[in-house]
């Protein structure tokens, strides 16, 4: 088996969102991540190229598509997809600037 194969095996045993027993966790926090397409090199490059967003998020809330989106509902703001992403296109901000 390739490294690639063996890399999109654990990307698909990864979980996909459910609602928890905390229900919808999005009015945990005020601040949010917010994608910039601009510097996200899936949405550049328009193919499954990263998506360690999607990989770290802990929720996981974070869809492997092109591009990435974030399901704010659920999101908690640790800012760990801020953390990984390794083309800084994810940044911190106010909820009233999504
Ligand atoms: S801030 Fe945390 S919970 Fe929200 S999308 Fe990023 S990694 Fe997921
Ligand atoms: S980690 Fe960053 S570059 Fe990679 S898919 Fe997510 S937002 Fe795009």
């Amino acid at each position: 088996m390739t490294e690639e194969k063996d890399y999109q095996k654990i990307l698909a045993s990864v979980q996909k969102p459910v609602e928890g027993e905390a229900g919808k966790t999005g009015s945990w926090s005020t601040i949010k991540p917010k994608i910039n397409l601009d510097k996200c090199i899936v949405a550049k490059m328009e193919k499954n190229v990263c998506h360690f967003c999607w990989l770290y998020c802990p929720e996981p809330i974070i869809t492997r598509t092109i591009p990435p989106r974030i399901l704010y509902d659920y999101c908690k703001g640790c800012g760990i997809c801020v953390e990984v992403c390794p083309h800084k296109a994810i940044e911190m901000v106010e909820e009233s600037e999504l």
